[in-house]
This record gives structure tokens, C-alpha cells and sequence, in this order.
């Protein structure tokens, strides 16, 4: 099913050219923002040196700092008069930033929400609850109105308040929920809490992003609530979610590339990677008014999906992305993103829906403590069987990411449940 359908299925060809087009007049619009009116003159670049899709690596990166350092109208390519709304990000990592829009440029975002949502199965009957925070964060209104323009029956519940959750999920008849997927987990256990059945509601698709999970991730909450589940990723530089969305192949995300340019670069050397490998993404908006911006390094990590994709669009494909560089751990010389620790837990049917990596420093060496939720089910203080079960998890963990972590099992709802993005690691290593 198609929301766009035309633009949705252009041809490759066609899209580059529309690319090439966009580009160019990204470029001269971004020019009248006093950040890039200095940065393409220090650069002795101009649109009209675009030749081709190429001349893209001839523009400079923009970064998080360079954001933080225009912070609060210095990206602005717009009057002020024509921007109708202010988005920020959520400040995972430090000051937060902002993104200006016009209505126009909400509209446009509001199509790609829409398309995804469409791409996922759904329609005007559905009824979507949004889990996501509203406010500055972009979680909130951007599928707010993206669902709307389907024609969907919205709640917009925000996040928290799981009781009140699983009571409009029941009594509207929710078909389609937006939340992040640790708040799904813990969202998953609470059913029994309240005693409902998550097999009598009318749930039928997850969209679950602003975070990364793994595969096994996906399959448990499809499992636990009964749903389809798809990968909606974005960020608020780049209006926000839906930047990139799963369609129903779920062999990587379609990123909206009428909208952004996508690149894949080695954090180290800024040059691309070769095709398929893994690396750092770098987006440059060609569809947006009040505050263009080019080759933005996200600091994500993730890979494009070589060849073209079955459901008839020729939007490139992006893997689930496995985190960002800053979330990184390095233990004793190995690297582990948060994600693939998720991934091994995520398997292991005894393991919860909550778990917290702890880092300690002991001498010079980084020590690594897995802190694991029991599910309820496998909960029961037999001795013998929490080794086993603690034995498990170690090997795994270890024979996966070859690193030799302390497992500690915990009783379920021990740890504090995530109705956002969850905050996994706790680093000691530098206070001491
Ligand atoms: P902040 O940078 O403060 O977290 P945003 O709300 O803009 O603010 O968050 C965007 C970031 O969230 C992305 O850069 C990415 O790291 C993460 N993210 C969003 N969606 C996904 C997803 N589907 N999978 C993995 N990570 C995601
Ligand atoms: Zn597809």
C-alpha cells in the first residue's frame, strides 16, 4: 500500500535527477542563513558548483556543534514570519538544539510520516495511540499528524501513566501504538499487572523507534504484545521520525530520499565506505525551508541495503542501526554497543524485559556488570536453576561479544522501567 505512490516509486534515475534538483536548491536557500552564508563562502562552494550528485562531498559537515554554536537562529534560511514551529532534540547527548519549520516543510514531513505509517498497513480505521512524549521532543506531534492525515482515529497519550495506557488500548480498541521499544517491554509486562490480556485487545502494529533495538528485540514484542512490529527511525535535525521506516519486507528501513540525501561514511576518515558497509550516516535535507541543512553527521551507525527492495520502491535501505558511536563501549580493547548486549539478552527465554549495563574500572582493567531481569515466569528462588540460568547469560554474552562480563540476575520490576529512551549504561569508571 502506498500513501505517495508516485513519489514513492519513482524510478532510481528519476530520482537522482530530482535529487541533483532538490540539492541545488537547498544549497542557494541555505546560503541566507548567516551559518551557511559563511561556511559555503569559506568553502568556495555554490550551487551552481553541483554538478552532479557527487559534488555533494564537496560541501563541508555539519555537526551537533555546529548547531549548538548557531543555537538559536543562526541556521535560520527563513524569515521569521513564515516559521510556524520550533522542534528540539532531546538532548540524549548534551545541550539540546533546535529545528525551525514552515508550514509548508510540516506538511512535507507530515506526507513521510504518513507514508510509513501506510507502508506498515495502516489506514483510516485504525485507531493510534502515541506513546512518545509530546513536546520539544518530535516523537510526539510528528506521527501525531502523520496519523491524522491517514485518517486515523488519534489518542495522543504521551508516554508514562501505564495504567491509564492499557485502559485506552482497551476501551478505544487501539489498532496501532508508537512507542519506543523499551517502554513496549516494560508496557508488555505491565499487562498482566493489570490483568488484561493483551490477546483480547485489537493491537495489530508496533511502530517502535527513537532508540535502537535489536532483531530478537522485535520478535519479543511481537510475541509478548501481539502485533506487527516496524522500525521507524529519524531525528529531530531531520525533522524527526520517519526519516527512514520498515516496509513490509523488513530487510532494512526505505529512507525518504526525495526528502534527504543519504551518505555512509568511516567516522575516522569522513570518506564514504564502500557500498554495504557499515558506518557512519550523514544526511542533507533537500525538501525543507526554514532551516536546510547539509551532510549532518549523526553519529548513528548503520549500512545501506544493496539492491533494490521487492514492495516496488527504489528508496534506498538503511539497517536498523546498531547505535551511535558516542554509545559505544570499549572493553579491554573489544567494542560493544548497548544493542548487542540487548540482542543476546532478548533470546534467552528465562531473561525479563529489563536489564542495565554497569562499567567499573578495577586497576586498569574495565569491568563489565550485566544487571538482568528475570521473567516473571522463570521467577522462582530455586538456587540450582538461577545459576544455570546466570551461567547462560555469562556464556552467551561472551561467546557473542567476547567480553567477560558479571552477570547479576535481579527479580523482575527491579530496575526502573524506561517509558522514554532508555538511559542502559551507568559508567563509575570516570568518577573515580
Ligand atoms: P537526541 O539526539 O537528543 O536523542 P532526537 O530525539 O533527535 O534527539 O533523537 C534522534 C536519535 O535517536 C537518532 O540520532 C538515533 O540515535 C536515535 N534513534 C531514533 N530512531 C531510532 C531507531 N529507529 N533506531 C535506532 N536509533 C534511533
Ligand atoms: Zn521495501
Amino acid at each position: 500500500m502506498f500513501w505517495q505512490q508516485e513519489m514513492e516509486t519513482l524510478g532510481r534515475d528519476e530520482l537522482n535527477a530530482l535529487q541533483l534538483e532538490r540539492l541545488r536548491t537547498t544549497i542557494e536557500r541555505a546560503a541566507r542563513s548567516p551559518f551557511y552564508k559563511h561556511r559555503l563562502a569559506k568553502a568556495g562552494v555554490g550551487a551552481s558548483d553541483i554538478k552532479s550528485l557527487d559534488d555533494l562531498r564537496r560541501i563541508p559537515f555539519t555537526t551537533k556543534q555546529d548547531l549548538r554554536d548557531s543555537y538559536p537562529h543562526g541556521m535560520l534560511a527563513a524569515p521569521l514570519e513564515q516559521v510556524v514551529r520550533l522542534h528540539g532534540s532531546s538532548g540524549t547527548t548534551g545541550q539540546s538544539t533546535v529545528i525551525f519549520h514552515t508550514q509548508r516543510d510540516l506538511d512535507t514531513w507530515t506526507d513521510l510520516v504518513a507514508r510509513g505509517l501506510v507502508m506498515a498497513g495502516g489506514g483510516p480505521a485504525d485507531v493510534f495511540q502515541n506513546m512518545m512524549s509530546y513536546g520539544l521532543f518530535t516523537g510526539g506531534l510528528g506521527l501525531h499528524y502523520g496519523a491524522e492525515r491517514i485518517g486515523m482515529l488519534v489518542i495522543p497519550a504521551g508516554s508514562g501513566n501505564t495504567r491509564r495506557q492499557i485502559t485506552l488500548m482497551r476501551d478505544f480498541g487501539t489498532t496501532v501504538i508508537h512507542i519506543t521499544p523499551s517502554y513496549a517491554l516494560h508496557v508488555s509486562t505491565a499487562f498482566a499487572v493489570h490483568e488484561v490480556d493483551p490477546r483480547g485487545l485489537k493491537l495489530r502494529i508496533g511502530v517502535f523507534g527513537a532508540e535502537p533495538y535489536s532483531e530478537e528485540t522485535r520478535q519479543k514484542l511481537e510475541r509478548l504484545l501481539h502485533l506487527d512490529g516496524y522500525n521507524c527511525y529519524g531525528l529531530s535535525e531531520m525533522n524527526g521520525p520517519a526519516v527512514a521506516f520498515e516496509c513490509s519486507k523488513k530487510n532494512g528501513l526505505h529512507v525518504w530520499e526525495d526528502s534527504f540525501i543519504v551518505e555512509v561514511i568511516d567516522s575516522d576518515t569522513t570518506e564514504p565506505v564502500e557500498e554495504g558497509g557499515e558506518g557512519e550516516l550523514v544526511f542533507t535535507t533537500i525538501n525543507r525551508e526554514a532551516m536546510p541543512i547539509l551532510r549532518y553527521r549523526t553519529r548513528d551507525r548503520s549500512a545501506i541495503v544493496p539492491g533494490p527492495c521487492a514492495c516496488g520502491r527504489h528508496h534506498r535501505r538503511i539497517r536498523a542501526i546498531v547505535g551511535r558511536t558516542d554509545d559505544m563501549l570499549i572493553l579491554g580493547g573489544v567494542n560493544v554497543f548497548p544493542s548487542q548486549v540487548e540482542a543476546v539478552l532478548m533470546r534467552i527465554p528465562e531473561v525479563g524485559t529489563n536489564y542495565q549495563i554497569v562499567l567499573d574500572r578495577v586497576g586498569e582493567l574495565d569491568r563489565m556488570t550485566v544487571r538482568v531481569e528475570l521473567s516473571s515466569k522463570s521467577f522462582h528462588g530455586d538456587i540450582k536453576e538461577l545459576r544455570a540460568i546466570s551461567g547462560r547469560v555469562t556464556h552467551e554474552l561472551r561467546d557473542e561479544l567476547v567480553v567477560n562480563p558479571t552477570v547479576e540476575l535481579l527479580e523482575p520490576d527491579t530496575l526502573e522501567p524506561s517509558m522514554g529512551k532508555a538511559v542502559r549504561v551507568v559508567d563509575n569508571r570516570e568518577k573515580r
